[in-house]
């Protein structure tokens, strides 16, 4: 099989490495990663980490010891900058690393506000990286005020933490409301309830028209509609784009995220892809998926193909987010939707079921892990539930499932 290299060694790139040892793989394998620490964890960094409530250690995937045992070379503060296909060689700062093969899980890039608006400025803050959040962690105080622009996951998570250690918070979202992209106007409407009895501000309808700054740091905003805040600190979670760049540069297919095929192989048979960057076939076209079951579970098929095994990925979709005591599970892909069914559940959970006719696609559970798990269970079995039992909430979850 030859050598193995692997860039960027985040959640994807750490579980591809683990599994190709796991798989009896003994040849040499590289792991290159830009960042300085080990791969570790993103979600924490919007939620416990953020909050203060995580140690930096329980970040971490696996020990730094771990790639040692397993004799792997994890390559660290070491930017890819070129890959010679012809030469099948990598280089990092000057040095040149030779692949048989060749995995791509450089993940995403977060979008950025321009600096002609005073996305530049000193104080305003991305969330995608544990240097990010240590840059930004020291803002967020009691008494401070922070403006949220983005109503997506990130945003929310950022105004969840800020709001329960006592920051003013105001978010603004471009969109008509919140969450817009990812889910159903009932989903909306319940984070939107969560986070203004927080005290949270939400201005949904008004993008950002520009920052003020005084000495380079971020003063105040002004709103489309014209309004203005004074703020401490800004995070932007306006979205993020897959890091394709680096593929780019050496010519291979891009298509919404590195191309690849349904083995995850890119458009050079030696080069493969997987996580964040990678997008595959799927029955509506191409997907490109952003979450950590997606990096796990295709790093790990990618894998098994780099041995030569002749494995499709086939994702079975899932996603979580923490805000206050509220946890949103979701099952499946929502995308096509035509009807949401309401599931009520006790005190503060609740489910929201889509449908695209009579097929079950998506469900999102806020509190109710029993609800995410049937839904979970019916779609990656293919299998749906009448529409009418799922908003009974006399039918017995369980029952679903026989029905
Ligand atoms: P990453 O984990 O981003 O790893 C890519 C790595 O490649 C990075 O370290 C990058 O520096 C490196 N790299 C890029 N280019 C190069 C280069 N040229 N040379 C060397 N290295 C390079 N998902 C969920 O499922 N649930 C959640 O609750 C959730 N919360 C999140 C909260 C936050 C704040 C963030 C940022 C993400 C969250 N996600 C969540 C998304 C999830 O973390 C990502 O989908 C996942 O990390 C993707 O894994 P990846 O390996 O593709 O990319």
């Amino acid at each position: 099989m030859g050598d193995i290299v692997v860039i960027g060694a985040g959640q994807a790139g750490a579980s591809l490495v683990a599994k190709l040892r796991k798989d009896g793989f003994t040849g040499k394998i590289t792991l290159i990663g830009e960042e300085p620490v080990v791969p570790y964890q993103r979600p924490p960094l919007s939620k416990a980490y953020l909050l203060g409530d995580m140690a930096l250690e329980r970040l971490f995937l696996r020990p730094e010891s771990f790639y040692e045992e397993n004799d792997i070379d994890l390559l660290l503060s070491a930017p890819v900058d070129v890959i010679d296909r012809t030469g099948k060689a990598v280089i990092a700062g000057g040095r040149k690393i030779p692949y048989d093969q060749l995995a791509l899980t450089t993940g995403s890039v977060p979008r950025r506000l321009p600096a002609a608006i005073g996305g530049d400025l000193q104080g305003v803050h991305v969330v995608r990286t544990l240097a990010d959040v240590d840059r930004m962690a020291p803002a967020v105080v009691e008494g401070a005020r922070a403006l949220i622009v983005g109503g997506g996951y990130i945003g929310l998570e950022a105004a969840a933490v800020c709001a329960k250690r006592g920051v003013k918070v105001t978010l603004v979202e471009m969109s008509e409301r919140i969450l817009q992209r990812v889910a159903a106007p009932e989903t909306s409407d319940y984070f939107r309830a969560l986070h203004t009895g927080h005290g949270v501000d939400i201005r949904e309808g008004i993008g950002l028209e520009r920052l003020l700054g005084e000495e380079g740091r971020v003063t105040g905003a002004v709103l489309a509609d014209g309004s203005t805040l004074d703020v401490d600190f800004v995070v932007v979670g306006v979205g993020i784009t897959p890091a394709t760049a680096l593929a780019e540069a050496a010519g291979l297919e891009i298509e919404n995220g590195i191309k690849v095929d349904a083995r995850g192989r890119t458009s050079d048979p030696s080069i493969w892809a997987a996580g964040d960057c990678a997008s595959f076939p799927h029955a509506d076209g191409r997907l490109r998926l952003e979450s950590v079951p997606n990096a796990i579970d295709m790093a790990e098929c990618v894998a098994g193909n780099m041995l030569g095994g002749e494995t499709d990925y086939v994702p079975k979709p899932w996603f979580w987010s923490d805000q206050y005591d509220v946890k949103l599970q979701i099952a499946g892909l929502n995308t096509g939707y035509d009807r949401i069914v309401s599931r009520p559940g006790e005190g503060q959970s609740a489910s929201f079921w889509y449908f695209k006719g009579d097929q079950l696609l998506a469900v999102d559970a806020m509190n109710d892990p029993r609800a995410y798990m049937v839904g979970k269970r019916l779609i990656d079995a293919g299998k749906t539930a009448d529409p009418d039992r799922v908003g009974d909430p006399a039918v017995d979850l369980k029952a679903l499932m026989r029905a």
